[in-house]
């Protein structure tokens, strides 16, 4: 069965302890590779990598060092296919959302991140008669990036470019279910030039390799992208070595409808804001608002749009979602539906595991479902499920469904759909949430901040956002 490698120094090499653990196909469930348990030992050896390349690397002309970036990014555009086929099989998603969504917008990610350096400035603030301040942005170091399984290749890239592009160089690990792009990544960058240790990927558990990155002293900064129970616990271990974070969390977000909304738009969108990526998409509106006018023509088109989503294995053309990421994933996505029912809610729609005929009726499919007559503060509607699952509630008035909508630990995206302008600047004006889309969901301009607030994390990525992150200001004054 293949192995696949830690990508450090340059070189791809096997985990210093000899382990290796599964990596499942989701649509399947069956085993398909190896992947190697990596250890704290590994990690010293990235480090000790990228601490030999930090001096040269930050020493290069933004020029150079974007130049090598955008070859990166044309590098996993000339493997699209290749990088398209193996997100899709170690995710479980349809072939067609990795093809249009994951692997473009990590060539995106590179090539953004290449070019937005060239034009990053830094601040002056002149003292009239006294003297002038200007402030440097010097790179950190050796940063650490650690992402989640839901958009593999997308989020990892997401931290690594413009870490990259500021001049440090990167301890990363992906999630240990979906490691196989990160894998293939490593031989890109070396193909594309980038100098031996700039970018070190390594594989394994998070409890051992990623608690390794956050607990080693010359990893000055951490970007996370996961749970928000694994968030906290980061927190806590990186404060006391006034390490840098950001920290990208849960979400449980509101999709709010007002009557005067486009139907039409509003509705197409809402299935894919409530089910793409089988749910599994930070951004994803999973508690869904109606006002009560249009509730139940709502109601009745969602449920006969949703009940006909085909689900089937990620290479079928015909497939609108795919496989669930693992089976304890699965089975954590079913126990909310039961707990959904236990508290009273009726499933209109799915509620179900999908079996398939073979090979692949041990995969992990679930029916979209569509879950009515819960109370907004009751725990289906109130925890992170983070797959096809979704909840319609009405409402009669804008300060009743805000209080609903702002119920949550969570403020990471809401939507909102109407046709009347001010009530869309006073809604998304009051919204707890790090990002609003009125009648639009999951447009994305990477110059735009990113994240959330509450228990959806710290810290913003993105445009400057990302590259302010990744460097330390240092203020300098210059007498007259
Ligand atoms: P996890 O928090 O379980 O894992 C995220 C990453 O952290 C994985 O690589 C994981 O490793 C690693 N990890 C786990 N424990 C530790 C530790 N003690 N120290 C260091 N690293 C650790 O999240 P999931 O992978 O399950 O991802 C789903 C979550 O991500 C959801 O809550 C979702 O909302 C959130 N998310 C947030 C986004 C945002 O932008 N706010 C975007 C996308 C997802 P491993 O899995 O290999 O053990």
């Amino acid at each position: 069965m293949e192995k696949i490698q830690n990508f450090i120094n340059g070189a791809y090499c096997p985990p210093t302890n000899g382990q290796y653990i599964d990596n499942v196909e989701p649509a399947t469930g069956q085993v398909y590779c190896l992947i190697p348990n990596s250890d704290d030992r590994d990690v010293e050896l990235a480090v000790q990598a990228a601490d030999a390349a930090f001096p040269a690397w930050s020493a290069m002309s933004i020029e150079e060092r974007g130049a090598v970036m955008m070859r990166v990014s044309k590098g996993i555009e000339a493997r699209m296919d290749e990088f398209v086929a193996a997100e899709s099989r170690d995710n479980g998603k349809p072939v067609s959302l990795a093809a249009h969504v994951d692997i473009p917008r990590a060539v995106s990610n590179f090539h953004f991140f290449a070019t937005a350096i060239e034009h990053f400035a830094s601040e002056s603030h002149n003292m009239v008669g006294e003297g002038i301040n200007y402030t440097l942005r010097k790179p950190i170091g050796i940063v650490g990036c650690i992402s989640p399984w839901n958009l593999p290749l997308y989020l990892f890239s997401w931290k690594i470019a413009p870490a990259l592009a500021a001049g440090n160089c990167v301890v990363a690990k992906p999630s240990e279910i979906t490691p196989y792009t990160a894998y293939l990544l490593g031989q890109v960058c070396k193909d594309a030039g980038m100098p031996d240790g700039v970018l070190n990927i390594l594989h394994g558990l998070g409890g051992s390799v990623g608690d390794a990155m956050v607990k080693h002293p010359k990893i000055k900064a951490i970007s996370f992208t996961g749970g928000t129970k694994t968030g906290e616990y980061i927190a806590r271990t990186a404060a006391p070595m006034f390490k840098k974070l950001s920290l990208e969390l849960g979400g449980k977000n509101p999709n709010i409808i007002f009557a005067d909304c486009d139907f039409d738009d509003m509705l197409s969108t809402t299935l894919r804001s409530s089910f793409a990526n089988q749910g599994q998409i930070c951004l994803c509106g999973s508690r869904i608002f109606v006002e009560r006018p249009i509730y139940e023509k709502f109601k009745a088109a969602f449920v006969e749009k949703v009940s006909k989503t085909v689900v089937s294995f990620p290479q079928d053309p015909a497939a609108r979602m795919g496989a669930l990421v693992s089976k304890p994933h699965m089975e954590k996505v079913l126990s909310y539906i039961e707990l959904a029912k236990e508290e009273g809610g009726t499933v209109l729609t799915g509620g179900e595991r999908v079996i398939l005929p073979a090979p692949y009726h041990e995969g992990y499919y679930v029916r979209p479902t569509v879950i009515e007559g819960l109370a907004y503060d009751c725990r289906t509607n109130q925890e992170e499920i983070f797959g096809p699952v979704v909840t319609i509630m009405p409402f009669d008035t804008e300060d009743e469904v805000l209080m609903m909508a702002n119920s949550t630990e969570y403020g990471l995206a809401a939507t909102l759909w109407t046709s009347d302008l001010k009530r869309a600047h006073r809604m998304a004006d009051q919204i707890e949430s790090g990002i609003v889309w009125v009648n639009a969901w999951l447009v994305r301009d990477l110059r735009t901040p990113f994240g959330g607030v509450k228990s959806s994390g710290v810290g913003r990525e993105g445009g400057w956002e990302a590259l302010r992150f990744f460097t330390e200001p240092k203020n300098v004054f210059i007498k007259y």
